[in-house]
């Protein structure tokens, strides 16, 4: 483990903050693939140690952990707050793998901070969970996304609706700067904005470094602005509602970051909200986008006084036509189509409107989709209450299908390749939960290896791959964390 190069940055961008370590902890998860990924030969009790914020273990001796919290700002549903930072996350320190990748070690439930607010600065099991099985299904399924290394528990209880476990996670990812963080450094002057853009640049965007200002923060606006274009369209075609779109859980490196009652659909609803305290469904499903290009604008709006109007226009112009291309590209792929044709727009818009309009399960219609216009139809059929009303489209799409000329066994292979066997539904996830919660972390560990292989079929799963009960459908879990 390294020291952070966050400490050059200026003394208003973090407070040094020891953690309050979880007495008696044990590792619930500890994500192989991930540590295989990154190069980390850290041993299970270094792990533990980290996690569990016992930084002053004998084992962690070798290290020069200097942990941090960061101050950042943002607009929370619409309103800036300027009292933000990591109110229960501190910045440990980072693991550089093989290939020079430098990988930030941030723990979440370390204690309080500064920026704690109101806050006790810890979580709780079942968050760490949701977080952990999250980011391991996005990355998955092809979604840029922070990842999750490890979780510690231990006897202490936090009180949230009841009381629950306390418990800590290893988020890991390149970067933990937000959108928040931009918004900081531009009420804190152009100096401060400067020194931050030169510090992501060098660290995360290197290809800008040749650029003088403006033409740097023009670049890099414009870059961060596609990217999040990306993941607006990912997350749409995969049905992933984030539910909680501040701007200061935007990451600068367009990956989903902070998790918390987001929700992969069972059946469809274009206005589908899955935080239950986002009464006007400011962060609905189809608003996603909107409040991508939104939040985008917050982050131009750092740079008013290096960047015209003109530059900054350019930047939101080219979130939209990269989230207009991604998404067409990732939607025709789901039905087996490579090309674009104009009507494509047309033909998916009005198949999400038929699958809203008869509350069809999203990723099930998608994976079936394979089996149409074969022997084993009817499992298509099944999921759609009234086939009816499907039959126009059904012909639409064998229209468009014979533009494309391919063979059905391509047709069939291109689905089952984008469209996935499993799903972590929130009811699935909730028995992960409450096995973890009873000691039992096998379902966890089964759930996070299979969710690293979506698109194959895992029989050890099946019942979980039939369309889930109405009890079971649309479960919205608590937003505390
Ligand atoms: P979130 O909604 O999880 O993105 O959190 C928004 C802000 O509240 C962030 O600054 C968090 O660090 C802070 N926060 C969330 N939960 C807690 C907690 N239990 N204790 C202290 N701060 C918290
Ligand atoms: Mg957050
Ligand atoms: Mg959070």
């Amino acid at each position: 483990m390294l020291q952070h190069p966050y400490l050059e940055l200026p003394k208003s961008f973090f407070q040094p903050v020891w953690p309050e370590p979880q007495q008696n902890a044990r590792l619930v998860a500890v994500n192989r693939a991930l540590m295989q990924e990154i190069d980390c030969d850290l041993s299970d009790e270094q792990l533990l140690a980290l996690t569990a914020g016992q930084l002053e273990d004998a084992s962690l001796a070798e290290f020069d952990l200097q942990p941090l919290a960061q101050k950042y700002t943002g607009h929370q549903f619409g309103y800036y707050n300027p009292d933000l930072g990591d109110g229960r996350g501190l910045l440990l320190g980072r693991w550089e793998d093989k290939n020079g990748q430098a990988w930030d070690f941030h723990l979440k439930g370390a204690g309080r901070t500064p920026y704690s607010r109101r806050g006790d600065g810890r979580a709780v099991l079942r968050s760490v969970i949701r977080e952990y099985l999250a980011s391991e299904a996005l990355f998955g399924l092809g979604v840029p996304t922070t990842r999750a290394l490890s979780i510690a528990t231990s006897d202490e209880q936090v009180q949230r609706e009841t009381f629950e476990p306390r418990a800590s996670l290893m988020r890991v990812t390149p970067s933990h700067i937000r959108f928040g963080h931009f918004q900081w450094a531009a009420s804190k002057g152009p100096a401060t904005l400067e020194f931050l853009t030169n510090f992501v640049v060098e660290h995360h965007y290197p290809e800008l470094q040749s650029l003088e200002e403006p033409q740097r923060s023009a670049a890099l606006l414009k870059t961060v602005c596609e990217r999040t274009a990306v993941l607006m369209a990912k997350w749409q075609a995969v049905g992933f509602n984030h539910g909680v779109m501040n701007s200061d859980n935007m990451s600068i490196l367009g990956e989903t970051f902070d998790f918390g009652p987001y929700a992969f659909f069972d059946d469809f609803q274009i206005e589908y909200i899955c935080n239950h305290s986002d009464y006007e469904g400011r962060y609905a499903y189809n608003q996603q986008p909107k409040i991508g290009v939104t939040n985008c604008q917050l982050l131009a709006h750092a740079f008013d006084k290096v960047l015209d109007e003109a530059a900054q226009n350019e930047a939101l112009e080219a979130f939209v036509e990269t989230y207009n291309r991604q998404y067409i590209d990732e939607m025709n792929c789901k039905i087996g189509l490579h090309t674009v044709q104009p009507d494509d727009k047309n033909l998916i818009g009005d198949l999400l409107v038929l699958m809203d309009q008869h509350r069809v399960d999203f990723s099930l219609f998608f994976r079936r989709l394979a089996k149409w216009n074969q022997p084993d139809e009817g499992e298509l059929m099944t999921l759609l209450n009234q086939p009816g009303a499907f039959v126009d489209w059904f012909q639409r799409y064998d229209a468009r299908l014979q533009q494309e000329g391919i063979s059905e066994s391509e047709r069939q292979q291109r689905i089952l390749a984008v469209n996935p066997a499993i799903v972590l539904r929130n009811y699935i996830a909730q028995g992960i939960i409450e096995a973890a919660e009873n000691g039992d972390y096998q379902p966890l560990e089964q759930w996070v290896e299979a969710l690293h292989s979506p698109f194959e079929e895992h029989p050890g799963l099946a019942e979980f791959q039939k369309p889930p009960s109405p009890e079971q459908k649309g479960l919205q879990l608590s937003c505390s964390s």
